[in-house]
């Protein structure tokens, strides 16, 4: 798989329009992607094994996407096959009172994947300068300096983000952000399916279709947002979203070749510790 077709490079500006949301890649049906998903799920398996062992890294998976994107079930089939011992899932929701008491990093920073685990986070300090892009006056609630110029204050946000995602990296953590890409049309299609199946209602909230009606500034923002913060070390992945089944596939393809790259490796025995295997191996089978 090209992951150059999903990429958004650091050193060129993208549009969004750009990147197909119903592309479906070298697949020609659900079951060939979910074949190759399985496969794929053994292998994260492996890697992560060596992840967890060798105690070196951290992986950050970010999703963000609009309402019904499949955020949620992109997480629960890549990572199904995984340890759960290595893996945490945060999901960001609108901040509470003891969050806004903070800076805007502070809950996502408590959150950070341990060295050796893969930590996903399910919407994310994104939210920062997408939602609240979209809706500005919610920064009266967040307790902050008076903001004397709006352009200014999302540039410096920007920035900020990057800042911190090149500290994390120069600490081990491996970032991976995945924009999960739907139409328009397919986000009313999955509503009407959630308010047409009793068991989906809970998934739906009126909000959903309230949100809807802001479509065309969430695909502004999150095109600048993309274009600001989509770095050398912390890339943006656009995700082809419409087939949930190829998104699974591409996004479980990515987070293993990034794995791969690291060119992990168990732990070394020391001679001390091979000496001690010898003598336990000696003890356990001299056993009466
Ligand atoms: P689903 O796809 O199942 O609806 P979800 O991720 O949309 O899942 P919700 O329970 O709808 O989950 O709540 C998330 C809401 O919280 C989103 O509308 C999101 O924009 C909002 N949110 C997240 N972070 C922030 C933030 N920093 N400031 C304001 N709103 C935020
Ligand atoms: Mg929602």
């Amino acid at each position: 798989m090209n992951h150059n077709n999903f990429i958004v490079p650091h050193d060129r500006k993208i549009k969004i329009k750009d990147y197909d949301p119903g592309d479906t890649g070298e697949f020609h049906s659900k079951e060939e992607a979910a074949e190759k998903l399985l496969e794929g799920k053994e292998k994260l398996k492996k890697l992560q094994d060596v992840l967890y062992a060798s105690n070196m890294y951290g992986i950050l998976i970010i999703f963000q996407a609009m309402d019904a994107a499949g955020k949620d079930s992109t997480i629960k089939h890549v990572m199904s096959g995984v340890n759960p011992q290595g893996c945490q899932v945060f999901s960001f929701k609108a901040p509470s009172a003891e969050e806004h008491d903070h800076d805007f990093m502070w809950r996502c920073m408590k959150s950070m994947p341990e060295k050796g685990r893969i930590g996903i986070f399910n919407r994310s300090y994104y939210e920062e300068v997408l939602v609240v892009r979209v809706h500005p006056e919610w920064l009266e609630g967040q307790n902050l300096p008076p903001i004397k110029d709006y352009d200014k204050f999302w540039k410096t946000r920007f920035e900020d983000i990057n800042n911190i995602e090149e500290y994390l990296t120069n600490n081990g953590i491996i970032i991976l952000k995945f924009y999960l890409n739907i139409t328009k049309e397919e986000q009313k299609k999955r509503f009407l399916k959630r308010i047409d199946t009793p068991e989906k209602n809970w998934k739906f909230s009126y909000n959903d279709v309230k949100e809807r009606e802001y479509w065309d500034d969430y695909m502004k923002v999150y095109e600048e947002t993309f274009n600001h913060t989509s770095t050398k070390h912390a890339p943006w992945y656009i995700i082809p979203a419409n087939h949930k089944w190829y998104a699974r596939s591409v996004v479980a393809d990515i987070v293993i070749s990034k794995l791969k790259e690291l060119d992990l490796k168990y732990p070394k025995s020391t001679d001390e510790h091979k000496t001690d295997l010898t003598k336990a191996k000696e003890i356990l089978e001299t056993e009466e």
